[in-house]
């Protein structure tokens, strides 16, 4: 009964490992900040919900959003290169399914998002990994990624600041890669869901090197909004009708309340809440990081941005066997919740990822857990 396509397709093994925690668990697993929405934008809905027009808006979004992204972005495009989308989940799918057609190889990263190797797979892609590797600290190497294309390359997937190891890709990185693409006509998709969240230089992006790029962004990690799906996709021109096509036909557009706040949010006006938080989760990296040195004899890499801490278990692999294995036992012993490595891709492997999204108290308590647990 199911296509071929969805055959193999799981609940990400970051979903499963979630779902089996309970609230008697110090969840460090969080994939969002535990931030509650600015009050500033709620306080806005309250006010004044009842004068919008809350039917559909047009496919592509309503135009003053559009019109505010394309200024915001700090790339030179125009509202006619925008989808405003369902978080930036349907914005990775919806331009996949309108770039890739059966048998393109798309490269994505290892370690890298989940997800992405299933909506390649999904839109008829072949995902190639390639390697960040953990010598250099996970960032970007223009020779990591040039091993692995192909004549059937059509499509890279890049994302900075990186999910799961918070590496920032390096400008001299980038413009290699952007000269090399450029050259094999390959497609540059950037996800910068993180763009806002860094703690060290801004992170530069792919986007002010090559023409032929798509980007992905959200107001779910910037805005700790995950819940209102507010996303959008800035394409090359000539992919803008077929992407606005399949995402009429997939959602129709993305919810009008959402892009309401969204404009209000884009706006300004809820600045210095989202950047009071940006340093707060500033703070929750230096005491995740003192925490781990404090309480465990674990190495770690240091994240240049998001909110994820990942940690080097490579030497208690042959006590355990993989880091699912030790996510597992962490969760079923010390009632912690990690994601392990494994869950971004076999390059993941030998490393736990630990949010620092969730409470200072949390962080504290969960890594003490975690120095507990390899004490044994
Ligand atoms: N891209 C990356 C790298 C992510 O980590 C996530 C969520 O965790 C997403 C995309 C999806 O973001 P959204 O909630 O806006 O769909």
């Amino acid at each position: 009964m199911v296509s071929r396509r969805m055959r193999g397709i799981e609940r990400t093994l970051l979903r499963q490992i979630n779902d089996q925690a309970d609230s008697s668990c110090i969840n460090l697993g969080l994939g969002e900040p535990s931030f509650p929405t600015p009050k500033s934008i709620l306080d806005h809905l309250k006010k004044e919900v009842g004068g919008w027009n809350l039917g559909y808006s047009p496919n592509e979004g309503l135009q003053e959003l559009r019109e505010l992204i394309a200024k915001k972005s700090g790339f030179e495009v125009t509202a006619d290169q925008i989808c405003v989308t369902v978080g930036a989940e349907e914005a990775l799918f919806s331009a996949l399914m309108v770039m890739i057609d059966s048998g393109n190889e798309v490269l994505i990263p290892d370690p890298g998002f989940p997800a992405y190797e299933s909506i390649v797979k999904i839109s008829g892609g072949i995902a190639r990994g390639y390697q960040l590797s953990r010598e250099n600290n996970f960032s970007l190497k223009y020779e990591d990624v040039k091993r692995n294309i192909t004549d059937k390359t059509r499509v890279i997937i890049l994302n900075s600041p990186n999910n799961p190891s918070g590496a920032v890709y390096s400008s001299e990185e980038l413009m290699k890669l952007a000269e090399l693409l450029e050259r094999r006509r390959i497609i540059a998709v950037s996800d910068e869901v993180y763009r806002d969240i860094y703690f060290e230089e801004r992170p530069d992006s792919i986007a002010n090197y090559v023409q032929n790029c798509v980007v992905i962004d959200s107001i779910s990690k910037s805005y700790s909004m995950a819940g209102w799906r507010l996303g959008w996709c800035i394409v090359p021109l000539e992919l803008s009708k077929p992407l606005t096509n399949f995402h009429q036909l997939a959602v129709a557009c993305a919810p009008k309340i959402s892009q309401q706040v969204a404009l209000f949010a884009l706006r300004g006006f809820a600045e210095k809440e989202k950047m009071h938080n940006i340093e707060e989760l500033g703070k929750r990296r230096d005491l995740a990081m003192r925490c781990v040195e404090r309480y465990t004899e674990l190495k770690y890499v240091k994240p240049s941005g998001t909110f994820y801490l990942f940690m080097d278990v490579f030497d208690k692999m042959p006590k355990y066997g993989n880091s699912l294995e030790i996510s597992l036992n962490l969760l079923s012993k010390e009632k912690v919740v990690t994601i392990p490595g494994l869950a971004f891709g076999k390059g993941g492997e030998g490393y736990l990822r630990i949010s620092f999204a969730s409470s200072p108290e949390h962080i504290e308590e969960g890594i003490r857990r975690i120095g507990h647990f390899f004490e044994r």
